[in-house]
């Protein structure tokens, strides 16, 4: 199992990518091709950076005043196995996990059928954002969204609570 990641940037603190305060992932590598996208760089999956999931991990630690982490894109899905190690390592910390993902959740869960670090992300997964941006779709009106077909999926009890957080304006 890889214990690197390829990540087009890491926002240390950030308090609009979901309630409390956030680290944040962007991932490296994007298939969707959504149009009007406002992460065009994080397409190509051999840009990038590497980062160790240890480092992550540690970084995330040392902060000491993080609510959890978000994983966006790109799409994190394309880097299921390390998402999910680093994810349960937050989970240990005492944080909460988002992830982003351009697949809808039933096209994730039938992945997971035939790859387990797909299940793994899943289920280390507190609260899902699922599906492409779509431009006809575009909302601004929407927490963590950008268009109206992206779901906010809880997974978890956690989850259940972030998307309460998220709809009482949080
Ligand atoms: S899924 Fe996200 S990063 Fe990928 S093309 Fe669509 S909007 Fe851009």
């Amino acid at each position: 199992m890889a214990d690197w990641l390829r990540l087009a940037g890491v926002v240390d603190e950030s308090i609009v990518d979901g309630p409390g305060m956030r680290m944040v992932l962007f991932t490296q590598g994007c298939p969707h091709r959504c149009r009007g996208c406002h992460n065009p760089e994080t397409h190509l999956s051999v840009g990038g950076r590497v980062h160790t999931v240890a480092e992550l991990a540690g970084r995330y630690r040392a902060h000491g005043s993080l609510d959890g982490i978000t994983f966006s894109g790109g799409e994190p899905f394309l880097q299921p196995g390390p998402l999910a190690t680093l994810a349960a390592a937050i989970h240990e910390a005492g944080g909460s996990v988002i992830s982003y993902s351009g697949h809808v959740y039933e096209a994730l869960l039938e992945k997971a059928k035939s790859c387990p670090d797909t299940a793994r992300l899943l289920a280390a997964t507190d609260l899902l954002i699922d599906g492409p941006y779509v431009e006809s779709l575009r909302s601004l009106e929407l927490p963590c969204r950008g268009s109206s077909n992206q779901r906010l999926i809880p997974l978890t009890p956690v989850g259940r609570e972030l998307l309460n957080q998220i709809e009482d304006g949080l």
